[in-house]
């Protein structure tokens, strides 16, 4: 019996990156895809409770999702396929997943949803810009499924990887990290509506990211492709039995 992977990603089931993704892994895998109908990046782990959800056939075994990337996983996991999936793959996003960008990306957030429903995960970004060649990101993909199948992470972890947007033969292999930080220039567009109201678009261009030993950020500027094990519990571990004063204070 093959594997059974669900794929599903942020930028919607029509981008390039989730149909590379799909056809690599359908060498190996029984490749499901449920994933949103439109682009929902930056949408994180929002889930829709507040109205229905359509599931639209997009082809054997695909589903689009008017909904989010963790609805997607939702309704994957637990109405169209029984909770049998062996993994979840979740990408390949159009641009880069690194440092603080996990809190926000889609991509990874559809990841984490696996691993709180207890399946394995990881999310794949291409740390690169239009026009994307997803090529190297969907081997490397197809290759981790295979060796996370054999090889499962303990505990509720899961990975985060980046693949740098550079030529193949420039891309000098592969290195665990840990998170960055991502700076970006904070920014506010005023405009005016034709109604004469005025209304604000945010959101920058990214600027660089910190120049830190062993990070994500190092790993894909210097050529390699960086793998996060990331954690789902946010607890600041180190700063537990620092904070007596809380218990007391009331
Ligand atoms: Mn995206």
């Amino acid at each position: 019996m093959r594997k059974r992977i669900l794929v599903t990603n942020d930028d919607g089931i029509h981008a390039a990156g989730i149909q590379q993704l799909a056809k690599a892994l359908e060498a190996h895998f029984d490749v499901w895809v449920v994933a949103p109908d439109r682009e929902q990046s930056a949408r994180s782990h929002a889930l829709t409770l507040h109205r229905p959800l359509r599931l639209i056939p997009n082809g054997s075994q695909r589903f689009a999702v008017d909904g989010t990337p963790a609805d997607s996983v939702y309704l994957g996991v637990t109405h169209i396929l029984s909770g049998k999936v062996d993994l979840i793959v979740s990408g390949i996003n159009h641009g880069p997943n690194l440092g603080d960008d996990v809190a926000y990306s889609g991509t990874v957030s559809a990841a984490m949803e696996g691993v709180f429903m207890g399946i394995p995960a990881f999310a794949i970004s291409l740390a690169g810009r239009d026009p994307f060649d997803f090529s190297l990101a969907a081997e490397f993909a197809r290759s981790l499924a295979l060796r996370l199948l054999e090889n499962p992470l303990i505990g509720r972890t899961f990975l985060n990887v980046n693949v740098p947007g550079r030529p193949r033969q420039e891309v000098l292999g592969a290195r665990t990290t840990r998170l960055g930080h991502r700076r970006y220039r904070y920014a506010v567009e005023e405009k005016t509506d034709p109604r004469g109201r005025r209304y604000y678009w945010i959101g920058g261009d990214e600027l660089d990211f910190q120049d830190l030993e062993g990070s994500d950020g190092n790993a894909v500027r210097d050529g390699f492709i960086s793998v996060t094990p990331l954690a789902t519990d946010l607890t600041d571990h180190k700063m537990l039995g620092t904070l007596e004063w809380l218990d007391e204070s009331f």
